[in-house]
């Protein structure tokens, strides 16, 4: 299965209207613990309606999770078969696990006109921005790496050892920054800021005369 790549700039033939019919693909990168989840969770409890792809990856399940809530877990075969088989837009080792997007749901999604979200760490969005740069780049960061020090410690999700690693790659993570089309903080107890930024930036996406669009 072969992604087609396509930026929509100045499309002489196709009218505004008809650019509008598919959905918008948003990529979503955070350090961990930046509070990507909670700012999403709190956009649909406001009702604003788009997928949030639920990635496959190699990374055992923890407590609280099940199949595809919030991944699909599958073996290294499994994976690496999909990888194989084209099935996947991209995929990435993330702190010693793989991780990956796979391809039909964002495909079936944008297609009926549903925008789709991507949280996705910086080395998969590099590999999105190759294969389409139509779509839109968005990294949340925390008000400070000590907020970070404090959210990470308090969640209890990992040990002493992973969390020294997910702090590590927090850094390296946050300069890259600049390699994205919006940047937005989310402050410690301000989460509904940064809700409001990130529904601010998915409607002026929508308002653009010519939408940013993939094609897949
Ligand atoms: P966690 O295991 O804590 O849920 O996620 C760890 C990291 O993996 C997060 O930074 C998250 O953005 C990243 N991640 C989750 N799913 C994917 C994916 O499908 N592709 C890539 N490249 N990164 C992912």
């Amino acid at each position: 299965m072969q992604i087609k790549t396509e930026q929509i700039v100045r499309e002489p033939n196709a009218s505004s209207a008809q650019l509008r019919s598919q959905g918008l693909l948003f990529v979503l990168s955070a350090p961990s613990g930046t509070g990507k989840d909670s700012v999403i969770q709190e956009l649909k409890a406001q009702g604003l309606d788009f997928h949030v792809v639920a990635s496959v990856t190699t990374r055992p399940m923890r407590p609280g999770e099940s199949e595809g809530n919030p991944y699909h877990f599958i073996s290294k075969e499994q994976f690496e078969e999909m990888i194989e088989q084209d099935e996947l837009l991209e995929h990435a080792l993330v702190h010693g696990n793989w991780y990956g997007q796979p391809l039909q749901p964002i495909r079936d999604n944008l297609r009926v006109g549903r925008d789709v979200l991507l949280k996705i760490d910086v080395q998969g969005a590099a590999t999105v921005r190759r294969k389409l740069p139509g779509a839109i780049f968005i990294f949340l960061v925390p008000g400070s790496v000590e907020e970070l020090v404090i959210r990470l410690t308090a969640r209890q999700t990992e040990t002493e050892e992973e969390r020294e690693r997910r702090l590590n790659d927090a850094r390296v993570e946050l300069a890259q920054q600049d390699q994205y089309d919006y940047v937005i903080v989310n402050r410690q107890n301000q989460l509904k800021e940064a809700a409001e930024c990130l529904r601010a930036i998915m409607r002026a996406e929508h308002c653009r005369t010519y939408p940013r669009l993939v094609t897949l």
